[in-house]
């Protein structure tokens, strides 16, 4: 079983599957979104997402029309994302998993974003 939560701890929440594959994200929009060099995701089902706690935390931020982003809005930690054509499938942000086991990146999206300095073992 897999547990998070944002930075605060006042979103909380669990995933009732295995996490298979996780990406690495170079896109412009991640990096934004993240204050970091790449985002970390796996796409999962949305039916497996249970939140735990912080309903009235989460904000979504659609930077694109199609696309959520959504965040905490007390401490600004990145949940996930989801796109509207696709709403069973929610892109976790791996970087607020506390508990579970998470496998390493298999996928790079954006690597023309990608530093040469950064050495990645993919596939
Ligand atoms: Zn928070
Ligand atoms: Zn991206």
């Amino acid at each position: 079983m897999i547990r998070g939560q944002c930075l605060c701890g006042a979103v909380q929440y669990q995933v009732n599957q295995t996490i298979e594959l996780s990406i690495l994200c170079f896109c412009q929009d991640c990096r934004q979104a993240q204050g970091s060099m790449f985002a970390w995701n796996s796409p999962i089902q949305k039916h497996s997402f249970q939140l735990l706690k912080g309903a009235e935390s989460l904000k979504e931020y659609f930077h694109s029309s199609h696309k959520a982003r959504v965040f905490c809005m007390n401490c600004a930690s990145p949940i996930y994302s989801y796109r509207l054509d696709l709403p069973d499938i929610l892109r976790l942000r791996l970087g607020t998993v506390t508990q579970g086991d998470l496998p390493a990146p298999v996928e790079l999206a954006y690597t023309e974003n990608q530093p040469d300095y950064l050495c990645i073992v993919s596939e």
